[in-house]
């Protein structure tokens, strides 16, 4: 469910008339709601209730500061990957006791930046960085709250470049060497082992892989237990899916995800943390484009528009779908086309759609991205020498502008000439 829909034949976001915006701003743009967003948190959340809980937005997905905020003033936390996104997380108020710190690069500037602002949990993801991280919490003199990331070797049926939990992929130890070094970060001065993690992908639209990853955490858990430490948070990451195409199938509702996670691990007595990003903002998101030409083809026609793939890359990268709405719906009856739309960028892969039967569009119309709050505006570049597009929040008559759209000249300010060339 979100808040772009149809009111008198033109696309708004919650109350507010998209070519408003477009008029106010220009375009290209990325649009979120806030009562899509404050919603998609709440229906999450209420699929905890009774399970001693935190959910802790990944930043990844959108890390926009008002986007941070409004979730942290609902009470969600914040998962991070980087020293960039912890700042991130704090400059947009979220405080450090709700900030888990994921990754498997964390750098010692990256470590100690996380010790010096006590954030919640940090999940190690191998037996070098436990070495670093107690050797760094000791020489601050602090105890640094530890859950190890464990790979479970589960297979989530998802795009090859975001599954996360096979035992070929970069991230967690080994399942098998997980009692070894739980014993060994026990027994470091520096390191207050909290708990356990598990992150197996993103955009999994199928309980199975979360049930069987679940259930051999839970089964961890009784054995790092026997052994005498205690282990108190489970943190079950992200990665529930999203519907890309507003005719398909729906994945998995956060509640039945919740039954899963209540089944395997709820009654363990653990503090249970989790990651969503997607499932949170990216049908809270859309990207806002307009026509520039429409290109007749041979076989179909190409509709080029003043977004592309270095605003959102997905299409390129992922092969993904996103659905093309018409701002006016009246447009959305007319006669149907054959067309790619594409963006100006010069690469083939800067293609949003292929192949597409869809109502005609000419110049000027502004078209939309559906399904974009999630790895859209993170993920974009100034490939081009195109620079990056204002995001805006909504909420309900109003709206702000909560990423300005930067000068072109900004684009070179850090750069200079060598001094061996002419001015
Ligand atoms: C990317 C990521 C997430 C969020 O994944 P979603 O699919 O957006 O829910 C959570 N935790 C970790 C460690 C991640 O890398």
């Amino acid at each position: 469910m979100h808040h772009f829909q149809y009111h008198s034949g033109v696309l708004h976001a919650e109350d507010v008339p998209l070519p408003n915006i477009a008029a106010a701003i220009g375009t290209p743009f990325y649009c979120y709601s806030s009562a899509t967003l404050t919603r998609h948190y709440k229906v999450f959340t209420d699929a905890l209730a009774g399970l001693d809980s935190l959910v802790c937005f990944s930043a990844k997905a959108n890390g926009n500061l008002a986007v941070l905020r409004l979730l942290g003033d609902l009470g969600a936390g914040c998962d991070v990957v980087s020293g960039g996104e912890l700042k991130r997380a704090l400059a947009a108020g979220i405080p450090g006791e709700k900030i888990v710190f994921s990754g498997v690069g964390k750098t010692s500037e990256e470590l100690t930046l996380a010790l010096e602002n006590s954030v919640g949990q940090i999940n190690v993801e191998s037996e070098p960085e436990l070495n670093r991280l107690n050797g760094i919490a000791t020489k601050l003199g602090k105890s640094a709250p530890v859950a190890l990331r464990v790979n479970p070797d589960i297979h989530a049926a998802t795009h090859d470049k975001i599954a996360t939990g096979r035992r070929e992929d970069k991230f967690g130890v080994a399942w098998e060497d997980a009692p070894r070094l739980y014993k060994a970060a026990h027994d470091m001065n520096g390191i207050d082992v909290r708990g356990i993690a598990v992150h197996i992908g993103s955009q999994i639209t199928d309980l199975a892989p979360f049930e069987a990853a679940f259930s051999k955490v839970a089964g961890l858990v009784n054995k790092i237990r026997d052994t005498g430490i205690d282990i108190r948070t489970i943190d079950l990451g992200g990665g529930l899916g999203v519907s890309y195409k507003h005719d398909n199938a729906t994945p998995p509702s956060p509640a039945e995800y919740g039954e899963v996670v209540k089944r395997t691990v709820g009654d363990l007595g653990c503090k249970v943390i989790f990651e969503p990003g997607r499932v949170i903002a990216a049908n809270a998101g859309i990207l806002v484009t307009k026509v520039i030409y429409v290109k007749p083809g041979e076989t179909k026609e190409f509709v080029i528009v003043d977004a592309a793939m270095n605003d959102l890359i997905r299409p390129a990268m992922y092969g993904a779908h996103h659905d093309v709405l018409p701002i006016s719906e009246e447009n959305a009856g007319s006669p149907k086309t054959k067309m790619d739309i594409v963006g100006p960028v010069c690469e083939s892969g800067d293609r949003f759609v292929r192949d597409a039967s869809l109502a005609a569009l000419k110049e000027e119309d502004l078209v939309v991205f559906m399904t974009a709050g999630a790895y859209g505006a993170v993920m974009s570049s100034t490939y081009n020498a195109r620079p990056l597009i204002p995001e805006v929040l909504v909420h309900g008559e109003s709206f702000a502008v909560i990423r300005k759209r930067p000068k072109v000249e900004d684009l070179w300010v850090l750069e200079s000439l060598p001094d061996w060339m002419d001015d």
